[in-house]
């Protein structure tokens, strides 16, 4: 069964760790995730984000499958369906596909349009149990082709936007999406604190979490940060285990090129990936 994040969440805050966002592409990205918080007892997030939904045909197809995976692999942990930076249509239409959780990612307009487009998916999201995250602050690289600067957020801005009654809050702390440059300042925990402190106990979702050391990682959490989002480094270890798998020539051995057998080692490269990320996080044991 799909849950909303919420319970997951506040549970993760109260108890110093933080639950991770694994961002789905595909049967074999959601199957290798849903095992792997299973093996490890994890709540865990699966990440939509709109250009994956339109690659996997559409946001009926990925609650019909993970659905469906939930079933039949006997997945008993929580599992939230997460919409990753939607809009405001596509927040619309995952709340009627049937995701459990919803970001909507307003922080490129001005504030005052963010808190009002956000307003208006507040009480729907709260009469459907569904959990909401907005953002403040647009959290710089690329995501979808959308590429913008590091950022850190505005705390009044982050209480006008938590105060709102959303599920959990994304602010800018000088995080960025994908690869982090070599002149990464690394992240600004004063933002963190002065956030943390006008917000209360909303839990706070770390993106970017790709190439942020695991001691800030670590630091984040003890701050308040209750989520974290995992992309890039998944599609990094599925590439290098297939690169590695097709340079060996063993798509030329025997039955090597049956696509179960093709893409094992990226699958198996994602089951490892998640595994260390939800260590790092503190969220094994914890479903
Ligand atoms: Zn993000």
């Amino acid at each position: 069964m799909l849950v909303s994040a919420k319970d997951m969440l506040n549970k993760a805050r109260d108890g110093k760790y933080a639950v991770g966002q694994f961002n789905i592409n595909n049967l074999e990205w959601t199957k290798a995730i849903l095992l792997t918080a299973q093996e490890l007892n994890s709540p865990v997030i699966l990440g939509v984000s709109e250009g994956a939904g339109k690659y996997m045909c559409g946001y009926t197809t990925v609650v019909g499958m993970v659905k469906g995976m939930i079933n039949e692999l006997g997945i008993t942990v929580p599992v939230a369906l997460h919409l990753d930076h939607g809009t405001f249509e596509g927040a619309k239409a995952c709340i009627n596909a049937g995701f459990s959780s919803i970001m909507f990612d307003g922080s490129h307009y001005p504030i005052e349009e963010n808190i009002a487009k956000t307003t208006a998916l507040v009480n729907t999201c709260d009469v459907l149990g569904i959990s909401l995250e907005a953002e403040v602050g647009a959290i710089g690289g690329e995501e979808d082709g959308v590429i913008g600067k590091g950022e850190c957020a505005n705390p009044d801005e982050c209480k006008a936007v938590a105060d709102l009654g959303v599920t959990m809050l994304a602010a800018g702390i000088g995080n960025i999406h994908g690869k982090y440059p070599d002149n990464w300042e690394g992240l600004s925990f004063e933002t963190l604190e002065a956030i943390k402190a006008k917000v209360g106990d909303m839990p706070l979702v770390l993106h970017g979490g790709t190439g942020i050391p695991d001691d800030q990682i670590k630091k984040a959490i003890s701050l308040g940060v209750a989520k974290i989002n995992v992309n890039t480094e998944c599609q990094w270890a599925f590439q290098e285990a297939t690169r590695k798998y097709i340079e060996e020539g063993k798509d030329l051995q025997g039955k090597g090129f049956d696509p179960r057998k093709l893409l094992a080692p990226g699958f198996e490269a994602i089951k490892a990936k998640v595994k260390e990320k939800m260590e790092l996080f503190g969220s094994v044991g914890k479903a």
